[in-house]
């Protein structure tokens, strides 16, 4: 090849790529691979218990869905997570507060309307039944959302070409036993991530700790709030929750404080965050117990939203569903029921970085030696108590927010190396 054709090529494979229009290098696996893949499954099936009729039925008509998000194909990017609003939504839109106000008002309803059950599950496994309604709010708006996919046809793409595929080949072969059991083919109906049910469960986790919460003698997590929420507080449970406990509190952080604080690294006795100057907001002084008990600074949105001091069971709902925001929303919605109100501080509004921004500063900061746990694109603790970390040693403002002046900061940095 000419030289100058190369070179176009290369620029042209360049700006495809920043304009994010990487075309496909190759077509997706044909279809006998994906019949194959099913068929290899059986051995692991039959193992746990799966008859050869469950199997066959379970998959018959089943096609991959190429079209879902955390693929390993190519020509996919390596670092997408667009289908999950908690990573691309800001704060202000995934909190949204005539949204948790809405939920809220119907949640203290379904309190009072299922009062002797929540009452029975809070007792059995202590997780109280403002976080449980709250979860339940969460997921599937009380029951009114109904997710629209094959759970089968997720989990078996997600085995097949997903990212993470030994955890969706557990939980396909759990979803096939969750058939084996008498679960209805057409109750397995998911989101893209395979969770079913009233709170959106992943099948492993039914098959641990799903029970019949209102002692009808079945076990009914898609019309049976009873027995949803009681499988939801064995899970929470499980995950450590502790009895009596708060999620969290929202906190006024002091002037001179900085977000660089922020992490489960850095947690401490809440009594210690007091003596550095953070306040309660809002509300009763903290008491001599929650003084005592350790809970780490959590400020979702950098510099610009309010900050928090996330206790033991804020790390339980997180172990849920892992992110920052969903356990924010469970545990506000929780407080919202219960008959607490706003956050004291407000969220400002700006639009949510890029995925590739994030992963940019993300992975130059690695270079840099900043510790990352992971370069996903995702706005965790750590990549905002990073780019403090990075912006105190640099004499930046300190917002601990990606921004595209960040990036452009830490691509000169990572340059002159
Ligand atoms: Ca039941």
């Amino acid at each position: 090849m000419p030289l100058k054709r190369r070179y176009l090529m290369a620029f042209a494979a360049a700006i495809a790529w920043l304009l994010g229009s990487v075309p496909a290098m190759a077509e997706p696996p044909p279809m006998q691979d994906f019949r194959a893949f099913i068929a290899s499954l059986w051995p692991d099936a039959k193992a746990a218990g799966v008859s050869r009729k469950t199997f066959d039925a379970a998959f018959a008509g089943v096609k991959p869905d190429y079209t879902i998000p955390d693929l390993d194909l190519p020509g996919r990017p390596k670092v997408d997570n667009t289908g999950q609003a908690e990573f691309t939504k800001t704060a202000a839109d995934y909190l949204s507060k005539p949204y948790l106000e809405k939920l809220a008002v119907q949640g203290r309803q379904f309190l009072a309307d299922h009062k002797a059950a929540l009452e029975r599950i809070e007792g059995l496994t202590g997780v109280d039944r403002y976080t449980l309604v709250a979860i339940w709010g969460r997921e599937t708006a009380y029951g009114s959302y109904h997710p629209p996919n094959d759970a089968i046809q997720m989990l078996a793409t997600l085995a097949f070409v997903g990212k993470r595929k030994d955890r969706f080949h557990d939980e396909l072969i759990a979803a096939l036993v969750m058939l084996q059991q008498g679960v209805p083919r057409l109750d397995m109906k998911s989101s893209w991530a395979g969770a079913v049910g009233l709170t959106q469960a992943m099948p492993t986790e039914y098959l641990k700790f799903a029970i019949d919460g209102d002692g009808d003698g079945k076990i009914d997590i898609w019309r049976s709030v009873a027995d949803a929420l009681a499988f939801t507080a064995r899970q929470l449970e499980a995950k450590g929750w502790v009895r009596g406990a708060r999620w969290g509190y929202e906190v006024i952080a002091p002037t001179h404080a900085d977000c660089s604080l922020e992490g489960p690294p850095d947690a401490r006795p809440i009594g210690d965050w007091v003596k550095m100057g953070f306040k309660k907001a809002g509300g009763r002084p903290f008491t001599k117990a929650e003084l005592s008990s350790d809970a780490y600074l959590m400020m979702p949105a950098g510099a610009y939203g309010p900050a928090f001091l996330a206790a033991q069971n804020f790390r339980v709902i997180r172990l849920y569903n892992t992110s920052d925001l969903y356990a924010l929303f469970v545990g506000n919605l929780g407080d919202r029921i219960c008959g607490g109100g706003d956050f004291a501080t407000p969220w400002k509004s700006f639009s949510q970085p890029k995925t590739r921004t994030v992963a940019g500063i993300q992975s130059r900061l690695q270079q840099l030696g900043f510790p990352m746990d992971k370069i996903d694109g995702k706005i965790g603790s750590n990549t905002r108590k990073q780019i403090g970390l990075y912006e105190k040693s640099n004499g930046l403002p300190i917002d601990c927010w990606p921004s595209e002046r960040v990036l452009a900061h830490a691509e000169s940095q990572a340059a002159r190396r």
